[in-house]
């Protein structure tokens, strides 16, 4: 009895074993800020924002307070100054480390094996990962053009179905759902279905079309509403999101959110950047502007097969649907000293999803596909 060897099932393994369900992820691919040669370059690729961010919130970063005393857990004086501005209840309002922890536990709290979680076809990246990570299954519905299909959704809705993602404005392809087939999906989901209205890129949307989703979130219990202060609040590399939804969704995330989640000075910042409402209208403005000004060019190459999609985003999504390809056009701005996202593992060979910079870098980069399209320009 003294000498036998405990033996269990899993001791002839030589190494610790991923979960299948994790194994089957392909890690998050975040912008790039350098060429393949390691040179640093003018990063177009992770949608960040040109202007910068608010001086008011720069000031409080640097004012936050002690660093060896935790931060609020709870992040109370940042939900009640997002409540106040957005009209909303604290209550019904949690934190994440950016809106991506958010969307994680979502699928977490609310799917797991066996069940079913859905988005649509060149939807974020990260519904993919969410979903898996939880050992439920991801389905794609299929496109409209590039833009989300209501009826598509709908008709992928089966019984194991528990949550629904949708970016509205969409990355990558920067398509925009109206209030009213907004209403229409929520509408055709049974109620025990959790859809999650991801509005990173709700500040860039002009005020009178707003999709309605805040509204349809305070009236049902079965909408989550997500918001990032990595966009047009230009706090990036703070990692601060919110989500508001019905109490018991509330809830469900709070159990698993990390218990700190929004380090001190990520708080600090964020209040004082809500505070700066000049700024994110300064940044809506300037990138309507410059948008219109780059997608005009970009559709002036349309007879060389450069295809713009309709962008209510703060990116475009070009189309390479002639001579020049994608993949040509993104190493020659590489060259040029730019670089934008080119998403081949998404299904977008043909694609690249350019961040509108500055005035002067859109002129630029339009000067540079005009000549890489037609070289006898
Ligand atoms: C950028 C982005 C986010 C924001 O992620 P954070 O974690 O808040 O930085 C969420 N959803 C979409 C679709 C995005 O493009």
């Amino acid at each position: 009895m003294t000498d036998q060897t405990p033996s269990s099932p899993t001791s002839s393994l030589a190494a610790p074993q991923m979960k299948p369900w994790i194994a089957a992820i392909h890690a998050y691919v975040p912008g790039r800020s350098t060429g393949a040669d390691g040179r640093a370059l003018i990063k177009l690729s992770a949608n960040e924002n040109p202007l910068g961010t608010s001086p008011a919130a720069l000031a409080a970063r640097d004012d936050a307070g002690p660093a060896h005393l935790y931060p609020d857990p709870d992040s109370a004086a940042l939900r009640t100054a997002i409540a106040e501005l957005h009209g909303l209840h604290p209550s019904r309002i949690v934190c994440g480390t950016g809106s991506g922890e958010l969307l994680t536990v979502a699928a977490s709290a609310f799917a797991g094996p066996g069940d079913e979680v859905l988005y649509v076809r060149y939807g974020f990246s990260l519904y993919e990962i969410a979903a898996r990570r939880c050992g439920a299954t991801p389905v794609e519905a299929p496109d409209a053009d590039y833009g989300t299909d209501v009826d598509a959704l709908l008709a992928c809705v089966t019984p194991a179905t528990r949550v629904v993602f949708v970016a509205n404005p969409n990355n990558p392809t920067g398509s925009y759902l109206g209030a009213d087939d907004l209403a229409r999906l929520h509408a055709g989901l049974p109620p025990h279905v959790l859809l999650v209205l991801d509005q990173a890129y709700a500040e860039y949307v002009a005020p009178e079309q707003d999709d309605g989703g805040l509204a349809l979130a305070a009236t049902h219990g079965n909408v989550l509403v997500t918001r990032t202060f990595a966009k047009a609040y230009g706090l990036a590399a703070e990692r601060v999101g919110w989500g508001y939804g019905a109490p018991p969704v509330i809830d469900a995330l709070n159990r698993i959110r990390g218990p700190f989640n929004i380090n001190r000075g990520a708080q600090a910042t964020a209040l004082a950047a809500l505070a700066d409402q000049d700024f994110v209208n300064r940044s809506r403005a300037h990138n309507a502007t410059v948008r219109a000004r780059f997608m005009e060019a970009m559709a002036a190459l349309g007879n060389h097969g450069l295809r713009p999609l309709p962008s209510e985003a703060n990116f475009v999504l070009v189309l390479f649907e002639g001579p020049l390809t994608a993949a040509a056009a993104l190493a020659g701005l590489a060259e040029q000293g730019y670089i934008v996202r080119h998403l081949p593992g998404q299904g977008l060979p043909q694609g690249l999803r350019i961040t509108i910079g500055t005035a002067e870098q859109m002129d630029a980069i339009a000067g540079i596909l005009a000549r890489l399209a037609d070289p006898a320009q």
